[in-house]
């Protein structure tokens, strides 16, 4: 029976992966620990790593994972900006899990635009006090707002089909077009100059890192709503604080942070939160932080379970492996996984 070391477990994560593995004839470590240049040695004896958003897959952590003769890491997400794939090339396979849920993480972003338009997370916490008055919750129709998409892959496109359902006038910017599709694109600046709402959908890369910054921000309309359930360092904290110190942006939703690697996933409720940008964020009363929750339904998790142990699967039974990326691939460059093979 395989044995896979399984870094950053959380409770949730067991319920499906336990209903699968042995399905799938595997037997898994749950380890606490995140995945790291420090843990890495606890892969040793085991026949695959399984890591999360949070894990640091950098060049350190391959050399010490290498050392354990580990031969390939199962992402359980769909993300994968934290894996050094140039290191890894050769040595480990990346696998990942490239949809489970559109609709868990597009649906999480209209929560968060509803509540965060409506005051809900200020009413919920009125109401439990008895306080019944209605000062400051002003909130705005939706109905023929323009909201301005960033990505419009699996999960932009679906919370675009949500959009249109509440009526909003969609725009969107990618400069990797659907053909044929009914969305209107834009340009990057003609989408921060006309959108009462923004929503990132795109992925965390050296093109999009910082992607809202200073200059951004300054060409967007005032009173602006951000919303980010896509990856933290798609925004610049700093300057998005700012501007919204200076009422520049209206509000802002995020469910991810650059910096949220020290702090999401653990109960820090008794601790000082050494971040003055996190803090300062999470103290106003026009910005709601999640988790990085997005992603947390029943449906997702089924299906991130699922598809990373039928990877692992595969690549232990020598087949096809269709969700393996490496650092060609994932640039569009040809590698041998395009002739139907592993990526090398
Ligand atoms: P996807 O690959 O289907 O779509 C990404 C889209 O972004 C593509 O259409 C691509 O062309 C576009 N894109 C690439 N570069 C861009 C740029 N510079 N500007 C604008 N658009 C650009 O990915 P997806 O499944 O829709 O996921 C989108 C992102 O959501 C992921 O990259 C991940 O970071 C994030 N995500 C977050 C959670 C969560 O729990 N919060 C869960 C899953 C995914």
């Amino acid at each position: 029976m395989k044995k896979i070391a399984f870094f950053d477990t959380k409770p949730y994560d067991k319920i499906y992966f336990d209903k699968f593995k042995d399905e799938f004839g595997f037997e898994i470590k749950y380890f606490e620990s995140k995945l790291n240049p420090d843990t890495a040695h606890m892969a040793t004896k085991y026949d695959a790593v399984c890591a999360f958003v949070n894990d640091d897959i950098g060049k350190e952590t391959i050399k010490e994972l290498c050392e354990t003769n580990a031969k390939i890491v199962a992402m359980r997400c769909a993300g994968y900006n934290n894996v050094n794939f140039k290191e890894a090339y050769g040595k480990i396979h990346i696998v990942r899990v490239p949809a489970y849920s559109p609709y868990a993480v597009a649906e999480h972003t209209m929560a968060l635009l509803l509540c965060l338009n409506r005051k809900i997370h200020r009413a919920f916490n009125r109401t439990r006090e008895y306080n019944f008055s209605l000062n400051s919750l002003i909130g705005f129709d939706l109905n023929q707002k323009t909201i301005g998409i960033i990505g419009t892959g699996k999960i932009g496109r679906t919370f675009i089909d949500i959009c249109k359902g509440f009526k909003l006038n969609v725009i969107a910017y990618d400069p990797y077009p659907q053909k044929n599709s009914d969305i209107k694109y834009v340009t990057f600046d003609e989408l921060c100059t006309e959108s009462d709402i923004i929503s990132l959908h795109c992925p965390l890369n050296k093109d999009t890192n910082h992607l809202i910054n200073e200059k951004a921000i300054e060409k967007m309309k005032k009173g602006v709503y951000i919303l980010n359930t896509s990856r933290g360092s798609l925004i610049d904290s700093e300057a998005l604080l700012n501007a919204l110190k200076n009422k520049k942006v209206g509000a802002a939703a995020l469910d991810v942070y650059e910096e949220e690697t020290d702090f999401f996933y653990e109960d820090l409720s008794f601790k000082i939160i050494n971040d003055d940008v996190l803090s300062g964020l999470i103290s106003m009363p026009n910005v709601i932080v999640t988790s990085h929750q997005a992603f947390l339904t029943h449906e997702a998790l089924k299906n991130i379970a699922y598809v990373t142990l039928s990877n692992l699967s595969h690549y232990f039974n020598n087949e096809n492996l269709e969700n393996e990326i490496c650092y060609k691939c994932h640039k569009g460059e040809e590698c041998s996984r395009k002739e139907g093979k592993r990526c090398f």
